[in-house]
């Protein structure tokens, strides 16, 4: 039995079934989408035959701890690396999902391309590829479980009927616990003010059922984070217009932190500047790169993009960094700018604030995404990648543990 019906649930219903186990999941949405059809629906893999460069398992792992700095176990980094580029490739030949590598640009703490995504670009279209794989799969919607214990599983209707089913193994694929505010301002005191840009229904319950079976957690404090929410329209706008040259600042025009960093870390900067909020700063060649993403074009569509922002500050601090860009001085936040191509005029902006994206911590799990006997987790249910702090996300770390040890969680599940 699986509950929760995003990338983590669907992933391990197919592996389960792939298996040979008789699958259940039970989601408490009538329509399930989770954070991963609001997500951009890119999964870091290595190596797989969609990757130009050379990769390795070993590399990614190494990406991961060095952005964590070392704080997440190294045994499930390992094993979730080792089994990333099979869990695509699987995912692509056995269930019709047509991953490409996402090309042109990397993020803060990649060392190479080993992003993949489905020919839409986003988690919506994710979802629906991945429950359209799950075609001959029992899920019953509106199901939302309310109790969990060594044998069975208690769930809700929406008209308050309460039904029990019994389960030879569980997977938890029921996410972490951005939607609970309680939670949030428990382990994550620092965001928990701004912004929810996930899915409102992931409520902590593994936590809360796991920690009442005996199970521990780990890296409660750590959660993906994000600088660059367009505000008021809540629209994500990519990093990538960082990456490649773009630059933030806030009201005044003044830069306040170094953008190469990662962009998860960058809402609490954003957050401290006046009134909350920054304006990315960019050109043409930065806009056209921001039309290659669906929620780009939508922020466009939406009025988000501006060409008159110019406060007096801002023209002192793009002649800066263009001195920074000639290698003629060197940024005071630290950031190289000599590899990329100079900030040219017209210049673009967008308004933007700092959000949190999901939980990182969750139930200690095992190389095999066990947390008890005949109970797995994966995805924002189990302790993530990250550590325990902002800072130790790796762009991609999110959708990796809900696809790959949601794939290691269903075929254990199936075999317990
Ligand atoms: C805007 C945004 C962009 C992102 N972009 C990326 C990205 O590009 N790459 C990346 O790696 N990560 C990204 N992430 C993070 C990523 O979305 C999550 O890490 C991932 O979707 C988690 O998958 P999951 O299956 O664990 O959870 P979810 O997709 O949230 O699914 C959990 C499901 O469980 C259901 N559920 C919860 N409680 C119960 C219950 N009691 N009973 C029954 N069902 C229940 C929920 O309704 C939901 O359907 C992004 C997140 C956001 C918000």
């Amino acid at each position: 039995m699986i509950v929760g019906a995003g990338a983590c649930g669907l992933t391990a219903a197919l592996a389960a079934r792939d298996a040979g186990a008789e699958v259940l999941v039970l989601e408490r949405d009538s329509t399930p989408s989770g954070s991963t059809a609001l997500s951009s629906g890119f999964i870091p893999a290595a190596p797989t035959r969609f990757q130009r460069a050379r990769d390795s398992a070993e590399q990614m792992a190494a990406d991961i701890q060095r952005k964590n700095h070392g704080e997440a176990d190294a045994r499930i980094v390992a094993a979730v690396c080792h089994a990333s580029g099979p869990t695509i490739e699987w995912l692509t030949d056995n269930h019709g999902i047509p991953f490409q590598l996402v090309e042109g640009f990397l993020y803060p703490g990649h060392t190479v391309e080993r992003m993949h995504c489905v020919p839409e670009k986003t988690g919506a279209a994710l979802m629906a590829r991945l429950l359209a794989a799950c075609r001959e799969v029992d899920i019953l919607t509106s199901a939302q479980v309310i109790e969990v214990d060594r044998y069975k599983v208690e769930f809700q209707r929406p008209d308050g009927t309460r039904d029990e089913v019994e389960y030879g193994a569980l997977v938890l694929a029921c996410s972490g616990f951005g939607g609970n505010r309680e939670m949030v301002r428990q382990h994550l005191p620092e965001i928990a003010d701004a912004l929810y840009f996930g899915h409102a229904g992931n409520q902590g319950d593994a936590v809360r059922w796991g920690t009442a079976l005996g199970a521990r957690t780990a890296g409660m404090s750590a959660y993906q984070g994000h600088g660059s929410v367009a505000t008021p329209h809540g629209i994500l706008i990519t990093w990538a217009l960082m990456t490649e040259g773009g630059i933030q600042v806030n009201e005044r025009g003044e830069r306040f932190a170094n953008e190469h960093v990662g962009y998860s870390e960058a809402c609490l900067p954003v957050l401290r500047q006046p009134g909350g909020v920054a304006w990315c700063i960019y050109d043409e060649r930065l806009h056209q790169l921001g039309m290659t993403f669906p929620d780009y074009r939508d922020a466009a569509d939406a009025g988000a993009i501006r060409r008159d922002f110019s406060p007096a500050g801002l023209s002192r601090t793009l002649e800066a960094v263009a001195r920074y860009t000639d290698g003629k001085e060197m940024d005071p936040f630290g950031r190289d700018f000599t590899k990329k191509p100079k900030l040219e005029p017209p210049y673009y902006a967008i308004k933007v604030t700092g959000a949190l994206f999901h939980t990182q911590g969750g139930l200690v799990i095992d190389e095999r995404a066990r947390v008890l006997p005949r109970v797995f987790a994966g995805g924002g249910a189990a302790c993530g990648l990250s550590g325990n702090h902002v800072w130790g996300y790796l762009s991609g770390n999110g959708l990796l543990s809900a696809v790959v040890l949601g794939r290691i969680a269903g075929t254990e599940a199936a075999r317990a």
